[in-house]
């Protein structure tokens, strides 16, 4: 092969200078393209270095630079099919948001709002104020307050209620949740001494009496959002232990976690724990997640007395905890939708999700069966499964809803081949991630929505 005269590749500026680049300049900016053509450049000496016979035209290398580009312009944080079988999945964002909060959003992004600005007065707000009342009213709670995530709630109310005191907290709830929130450590860093009291599988209401003293701060129960302790246990109620706190001064704190405002028994979901019993139980504090079963965007909810409410937002670690306008909109758009019952398994995501039912599943999995089979061709059998859901983000971790996908099985049977199938799933333009299961990569349907644009993509699928 002849070899390319390094001579021959055109300069930057007659790239920048030529026909072919001017719509591209005009699209994406003289910036950009200077640079994708130096990266480009670049490429093309090496490449001719080798003696490859390229094609050196200016309109041939300013289509190279429109190719980078478009790769570069590539979100680095996109969406993606959520087809692992866990509904709240904190990997994959958590929940999806219902329109009319991702539309309250929106407003509050593009304009001035009244974040901190009460248009009664026309002076200075409390940001609190646009839900507070609302949580009230759902939770049946006197005060409210909202910060970044459940995390952030946890420890402004131990930093608040509790700093250079002692926490009793069962040992059995001495909880880690995915990545980093381990109890023991943000009580640490909260300026909390932590007292276990009972045993790993049992506790009893003297254990925390014998425990509370004049250096308690408050006594926390923590929901074991992530598992489970069977066998021989024994736990103490919520209102006995609130009242045994209150005969004795000290604030009674439930870390919740997922916190829902709805019974889902009602919508044929096993039950999980709300905020509402927890303070009709007599805690002092509630605090839960805004992203989780409740289905807002992220935030930590604290609900409960007005007294303490009060505390915590003037201790100055609020300021840092702080959730923003955006939030604060979304989130006031989730919380609106909790008014209305009887429509909330329609408009909120992640009851939606929840809530379809096995047969409607395997409807979906009946209709994507050939459409998947046939874009794997010979590479792998497709067969539908019967398969359980979890609800994810620490809810009801031993209870699986039955749920129906698609099993995808390398015909060689090799992990190799299975692995290269996951893989090219997650490079389509919208990445389809699913779960590998047994020898096979198991795409549970649950949360499937929007089905066209699941099979519009399979043609691109590359094993
Ligand atoms: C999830 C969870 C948290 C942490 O909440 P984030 O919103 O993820 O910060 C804390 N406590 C419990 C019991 C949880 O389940």
């Amino acid at each position: 092969m002849p070899r390319v005269s390094l001579s021959s590749i055109p300069s930057v500026d007659r790239l920048l200078r030529s026909e072919a680049a001017q719509p591209l300049i005009a699209e994406r900016g003289r910036a950009i393209v200077t640079d994708a053509i130096r990266a480009v450049l670049r490429e093309l000496r090496t490449d001719a270095d080798g003696g490859n016979g390229l094609d050196l035209s200016e309109a041939a290398i300013v289509a190279r630079v429109r190719e980078r580009i478009a790769v570069e312009s590539v979100p680095s944080l996109r969406p993606v099919f959520n087809l692992t079988g866990t509904v709240l999945h904190t990997n994959l964002g958590r929940a999806p948001l219902p329109e009319e909060a991702v539309e309250a959003m929106m407003q509050a992004a593009l304009r001035p709002t009244n974040l901190e600005f009460d248009l009664d007065q026309g002076r200075r707000g409390d940001r609190d104020d646009h839900v507070e009342r609302l949580l009230c009213r759902l939770t049946g709670a006197e005060a409210a307050t909202v910060v970044n995530n459940n995390a952030a709630a946890v420890l402004l109310v131990l930093n608040t209620l509790a700093l250079r005191k002692e926490v009793p907290v069962s040992r059995g709830e001495l909880i880690e949740i995915g990545g980093a929130f381990r109890m023991p450590e943000i009580m640490a860093r909260a300026g909390c001494r932590l007292r276990e009291v009972g045993t790993t599988n049992r506790v009893h209401l003297s254990d925390y009496t014998d425990a509370i003293g004049p250096k308690t701060g408050l006594v926390m129960k923590v929901h074991t959002s992530n598992y489970a302790i069977v066998g021989f246990t024994s736990t103490v109620d919520e209102a006995p232990l609130a009242a045994a706190c209150h005969d004795r001064n000290v604030p009674f704190v439930v870390d919740l976690g997922s916190g829902t405002l709805v019974g889902l028994a009602e919508y044929g979901l096993p039950h999980e724990p709300t905020p509402m019993e927890s303070l009709a139980h007599g805690a002092d504090l509630v605090t839960f997640s805004g992203d989780k079963l409740l289905g807002g965007p992220q935030a930590g909810i604290i609900v409960g007395r007005g007294n303490l409410i009060a505390r915590l937002k003037r201790n100055p670690l609020k300021r840092s905890l702080r959730v923003d306008k955006i939030t604060m909109a979304g989130l006031g758009a989730v919380l609106r939708l909790y008014l209305d019952p009887e429509r909330l398994a329609t408009r909120l995501p992640v009851l939606r999700s929840l809530t379809r039912s096995a047969e409607e599943i395997r409807a979906a999995a009946n209709r994507l069966l050939s459409p998947v089979a046939s874009a794997l061709d010979t590479v792998a059998n497709v067969r539908i499964v019967d398969c359980g859901s979890e609800i994810g983000s620490g809810a009801l971790p031993t209870r699986e809803i039955a749920s129906a996908g698609l099993a995808v099985t390398p015909v060689d049977g090799t992990g190799t081949m299975l692995n290269r199938i996951a893989a090219a799933f997650r490079q389509l333009p919208v990445p389809v991630i699913g779960r590998t299961h047994e020898g096979s990569l198991v795409m549970d349907l649950r949360c499937l929505e929007d089905e066209a644009a699941f099979t519009s993509q399979l043609a691109r699928l590359q094993v």
